[in-house]
Order: structure tokens, then C-alpha cells, then sequence
């Protein structure tokens, strides 16, 4: 039998860029998985697809575990032969309970690893652009709970001598006591008009920030609703120049953005969007499929050199191509030497590069109608072309180069199939402030997938799309277009 294992790691403090490179491997390698809440959905998507999650967070219908049975899980996990990740907020070790879980399984002879993670204490801060030391402002940082009531006198926390600490104050869960730790620490000689700050949910789409003096800082956070989890900064740090407050300038934070791209296609708009701020709905309207290769397919891989114009429309279909030559024992070289290149668009283009292929043309306006019209200067007459595509494209492209002279044959090397949507996907979808298209198949396949939802998405989120084909997919699904992307293609959606 193999000898089980227990890793603690810190999974930060919310966006899922703060993980550790060595907590990732933890993950990527688990058998078992123990999580906490704290916004680690996106983390698990790590784990192994026949890795065992389990929740030890409250949720609909099923109470917490308590810090018993997650001890009792970890080492009845190890002790089956399986390496077990135990996935926690911020970092494992501050309030994480972390030390009673080592405990426990060191004294079981249990292997252990913990992986730091970064603390809330001092991300949410620096997110909020509060640095908790600063040279002549302050030379200490302490980190406390507000978790026990400072009116009670048998309490572990001397609020005195905290108040009296010249430096940065850290409060974590002191959400529910924040007037009573207020009136603490003034009584104990903190001046009420030193500056404080309440993150909320810091790093996170959801985060939020109120700044004020900490006499008035309980009612500000009132004033503006804001909840845990969350921390409160007191010291004269917190009284920095707000300018230096980068994520909260961010322009989509605090709006959430539907992408209904193809998963395995959706992770660059996925990124940008998340580099803007915004929070993302990833619910993939349609996949891609490879199409069993036909006679067509088998011809022109061995008749590749005889094409005098290849024109590739997607970055699908270049890989699509380059997955049947290579089933054909070909490569790059398989094109003529004279070929001229098309690719419809930069990333096109891009993945053509990826195979060692450079375009020649790459036309201004990334549709087909753009393509013929960067080819008016190309003589087509009685020319061999070939284009490598999706089933079902539009017969724009194939059409116009036919009426120029061309010898044209298309190769349909894949296909967009519509991707159910999870329930819960479609609800955050449909109250989501965007909604974005990259293509019309997947404006059919999401108002497809909503079925006798679609009505909500009429006046629901706001539609973004790629171009005016995109566009037009989308009014005729009865959408309206709030935007359309100029130029047509993901960084300029
Ligand atoms: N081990 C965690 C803390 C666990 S205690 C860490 O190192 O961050 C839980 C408390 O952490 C919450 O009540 C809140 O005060 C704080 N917290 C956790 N995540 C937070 C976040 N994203 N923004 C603000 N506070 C957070």
C-alpha cells in the first residue's frame, strides 16, 4: 500500500493569480481535496478530473464540518494511501486553524507539508493601494482577531496594549464587533481621528473599500454596506494617497461579463476581462469538434503542394489542417513553396505561426467580406485554392473567390455543437451586467441552450459582440447589441 500524505496549502485571499506555484502542484496532484469556502471555485478546476473534492464549508442544506471531522477526514485520507491537499484561505497558519490540523496529524505519524499562502492581512491592503509598513509613517504591522469581545474582561487580546502599539492595526473577523473595538482601542489612546480602512472581499470582483478617521469608520462601513469577509486597517497608513488605490481603478470591477465561448477557447478573453476588473461567468455555448476525416480531407493533404492560396478563417481551422497532414505523415512543408497564406484575423495568424507558417495576407477587416476584399489586387483566374473551415461556414467566402476565376475547395475539418448550460450558470448569466459573442453559432447555441429562458436575456445583461456578423446572429436571436467590437477580434472586444 502507498503511504499517504497531507499538504496544507494557502490557497490567498481570493483572485486565484495569488496561489502559490508550489500550492498549484499540490493540487494538480491530489487525490483528495479538502476545501474551505473563500472563493477557491476557480482553484479546484486544477484538481485532477478523478480527484475526490470535498467541501468543509456550510452550503445549501448541509452544515460545516466541524474541525473534528476535517481532522478525522485528513487522516482517515492519509491513512487510506492517498495524497491529500487541504485547501485554505489566505495563508493556513493565520486564524486558519492550520497548527490544530498539523497536530493532529504528526501525532498520528502522518506525513506533512504546509504551504504558505498569501494573507488577507496584507493583500486586501494592497489592493486597496495601503501599504501596512511605510518608511516614516509606520514600522510595525500587528494582525489580531476581532473575533472576542473586548467588553468581556477574560478575553487572550489586550486591546490596551494594542492601542498603544504605534503601528499599522490588522483586524480579521472583527466585522460583527467593530464599535466596541473602536471605543477599545480610543479608550486605550489610539487618537480617533487616526485614519482607518474596511476592505471587503479584497482581491476579488467583489472587492469593495470605505476610507475614514476610525472615530467614524463603523458608521462609513454601514453607510456603504459592506460585510464580511472583510479586514479593517487603523493606522496612518491607511490615510495614504488613495491615487495609489490600482485594483479599485480597474474599469469593470464590481461588473460581471458572460463569456460564451468554446472553454478551451475562452481562457484569453477570459484573462483580459479578468485584468479589467470584472468578474467572469464562463458559460461555453458551444465546443469544438474534430470531424472524422474524409476522402476530400485525405486528397488535399496529399495534393497541398498543387494550392496556389490557402485561406484559413479561424485559428480552429489552422489546427484542424495541421492535425490532418500530420495523420497524413506531413507537416509545414507539405505547401507549396509560392503558396500565398491567408489568415482571416491577428490570431489566425498567430496560430498559423505556432506551425511554423507565416501569413501572407492578413486582410484589415477579420470577416470573410474583408478577406475578398484584401485579395482585389490577387489574380484568381483559374487558381487552386483552398480553404480550410468549419461545417456549415458561410458560403460568402467560397463564393466571391468562384466568381474571381478561382478553382475553390473548402474542407470542413470541424464543427461547433451546442454545450448544455448548468442551470446556476444560466441564472448568473442572465443577471450579469454583460453578455458577450464571438461568433454567431454561439449566439444560437446560448439563446438555444436558455430555451424558454431566452426571453429574460432580451432585457437582461447588456450584448457585446465580436463584429457585424456576430451581430447580426445576434438581432435576428431577438438580442439587442449594445456594442460591437472595432477591430473585430478579442482584444478589441
Ligand atoms: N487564513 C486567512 C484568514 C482566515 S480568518 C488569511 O490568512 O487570510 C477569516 C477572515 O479573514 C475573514 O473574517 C476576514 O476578516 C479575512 N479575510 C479573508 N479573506 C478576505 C478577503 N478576500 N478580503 C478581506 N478579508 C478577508
Amino acid at each position: 500500500m502507498s503511504v499517504g500524505r497531507v499538504t496544507l496549502v494557502g490557497a490567498g485571499p481570493g483572485d486565484p493569480g495569488l496561489l502559490t506555484v508550489r500550492g498549484r502542484e499540490a493540487l494538480e496532484s491530489a487525490d483528495l481535496v479538502l476545501y474551505d469556502r473563500l472563493g477557491t471555485a476557480e482553484l479546484l478546476r486544477l484538481c485532477r478530473d478523478d480527484a475526490e473534492l470535498v467541501s468543509a464549508a456550510k452550503a445549501p442544506g448541509r452544515v460545516a464540518m466541524t474541525q473534528e471531522q476535517i481532522n478525522d477526514a485528513l487522516v482517515a485520507g492519509a491513512e487510506a494511501g492517498r495524497y491529500v491537499v487541504r485547501l485554505k484561505g489566505g495563508d493556513p497558519f493565520v486564524f486558519g486553524r492550520g497548527g490544530e490540523e498539523v497536530e493532529t496529524l504528526v501525532g498520528r505519524g502522518i506525513a506533512v507539508e504546509v504551504v504558505p499562502g498569501i494573507t488577507s492581512a496584507i493583500a486586501a491592503p494592497a489592493y486597496a493601494g495601503i501599504p501596512v509598513t511605510h518608511r516614516g509613517v509606520s514600522t510595525s504591522f500587528t494582525v489580531v482577531t476581532g473575533h472576542e469581545d473586548p467588553t468581556k474582561a477574560a478575553t487572550q487580546t489586550d486591546w490596551d496594549a494594542l492601542a498603544r502599539v504605534p503601528g499599522t492595526l490588522v483586524l480579521l473577523m472583527g466585522m460583527g464587533r467593530i464599535e466596541a473595538i473602536r471605543d477599545a482601542l480610543i479608550a486605550g489612546g489610539r487618537p480617533p481621528d487616526q485614519p482607518a480602512a474596511c476592505i471587503q472581499r479584497g482581491t476579488t470582483p467583489g472587492h469593495r473599500s470605505v476610507r475614514a478617521s476610525l472615530r467614524d469608520l463603523p458608521d462609513r462601513i454601514a453607510d456603504a454596506g459592506l460585510g464580511p469577509p472583510a479586514i479593517v486597517i487603523i493606522g496612518d497608513v491607511a490615510g495614504l494617497d488613495p491615487d495609489w488605490a490600482w485594483f479599485e481603478q480597474r474599469p469593470l470591477l464590481g461588473r460581471s461579463v458572460v463569456v460564451t465561448r468554446a472553454r478551451a477557447q475562452a481562457s484569453e478573453l477570459t484573462a483580459r476581462l479578468r485584468a479589467l476588473g470584472a468578474e467572469v461567468i464562463e458559460a461555453p455555448a458551444i465546443r469544438v469538434e474534430a470531424l472524422p476525416p474524409t476522402p476530400e480531407v485525405a486528397r488535399a493533404c496529399e495534393e497541398l503542394h498543387e494550392y496556389e492560396l490557402v485561406v484559413f478563417t479561424s485559428a480552429n481551422g489552422v489546427d484542424g489542417m495541421f492535425d490532418a497532414l500530420a495523420s497524413h505523415g506531413g507537416d509545414a512543408r507539405a505547401f507549396d513553396r509560392g503558396a500565398t497564406v491567408v489568415a482571416a484575423g491577428p490570431a489566425t495568424a498567430a496560430r498559423l505561426a505556432r506551425h511554423g507558417l507565416r501569413a501572407d495576407i492578413v486582410p484589415e477587416r477579420f470577416v470573410a467580406e474583408g478577406v475578398l476584399e484584401a485579395l482585389v489586387d490577387e489574380p484568381l483566374e483559374g487558381r487552386r485554392v483552398l480553404i480550410p473551415q468549419a461545417a456549415a461556414a458561410r458560403p460568402v467566402l467560397a463564393e466571391g473567390l468562384r466568381a474571381r476565376g478561382a478553382e475553390v475547395q473548402t474542407l470542413d475539418l470541424y464543427a461547433t455543437r451546442t454545450e448544455p448550460i448548468e442551470v446556476a450558470d444560466i441564472d448568473r448569466a442572465l443577471t450579469a451586467d454583460y453578455l458577450t459573442f464571438t461568433a454567431g453559432s454561439t449566439v444560437r447555441s446560448f439563446v438555444s441552450a436558455l430555451g424558454d429562458r431566452a426571453a429574460e436575456a432580451v432585457d437582461g445583461p447588456r450584448v457585446v459582440s465580436i463584429g457585424p456578423i456576430t451581430s447580426a446572429a445576434a438581432r435576428d436571436a431577438g438580442l439587442v447589441v449594445h456594442a460591437e467590437a472595432d477591430p473585430h477580434d478579442i482584444p478589441g472586444l
